[in-house]
């Protein structure tokens, strides 16, 4: 059974073969997976939380919800989801965003250049990069339409998220390096991913 452990803060990879399920599961509480993936047959083609959105006419992301690709094709059905909250709505960090919004100096560690580690080799210009599903995310908009302040992701150690793959793929996964906010409780933790015949 193929198995990745993404060690906090860090990013992986993993193929699934279509009609197999990927399981992403917390080892410890509060952590959050920003989760990518690609068409294996044609990396341009890639999970879009903004054309997800547009099919399913919703912001909220649950279990029996399809995920579509960037060419409105089913690319995963959500089987199972033991915390029901992810989010559809916020780009991964960036060292843009620690550097302009957390005033960090240096580098910091990001789900983007997570995601370019995980696909090097696959020739996808960092700029193209595709935006996340964030598992185990809440969302933050309000009714007034802006976003709220962040709060601590809601996943238990041995939460899962649980997919069906609709089409070969190439799934990326990022364990958020996020400890500046509460997002990660202020310290990311390792994710493990697993690939599974249905
Ligand atoms: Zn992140």
């Amino acid at each position: 059974m193929p198995e990745i452990v993404v060690k906090g803060g860090h990013g992986g990879r993993i193929e699934a073969k279509r009609g197999q399920l990927v399981e992403v599961a917390t080892i410890e509480d509060t952590q959050v997976c920003d989760f990518f993936a690609f068409n294996r047959d044609n990396v341009r083609e890639a999970v879009s939380p903004s054309h997800t959105r547009h099919m399913k006419n919703s912001i909220i992301l649950k279990k029996g919800d399809i995920l579509f690709s960037n060419l409105r094709r089913h690319m995963f059905l959500i089987i199972d989801d033991t915390v029901g909250v992810n989010d559809m709505l916020s780009p991964q960090c960036d060292p843009e965003r620690y550097r302009l919004q957390f005033n960090v100096k240096g580098h910091h560690r990001s789900c983007r250049e997570n995601l370019a580690e995980a696909m090097k080799g696959y020739d996808i210009p960092y700029e193209y990069l595709p935006e996340p599903i964030n598992l185990f995310q809440p969302p933050l908009v309000q009714a007034d339409g802006t976003f709220g302040p962040a709060v601590p992701s809601p996943s238990k150690a041995g939460d899962t998220v649980t997919l069906r793959a609709l089409m070969g793929v190439i799934v990326a996964v990022s364990a958020c390096p996020q400890d500046i906010s509460a997002l990660n409780k202020h310290r990311p933790s390792d994710l493990r991913i697993t690939v599974r015949d249905a």
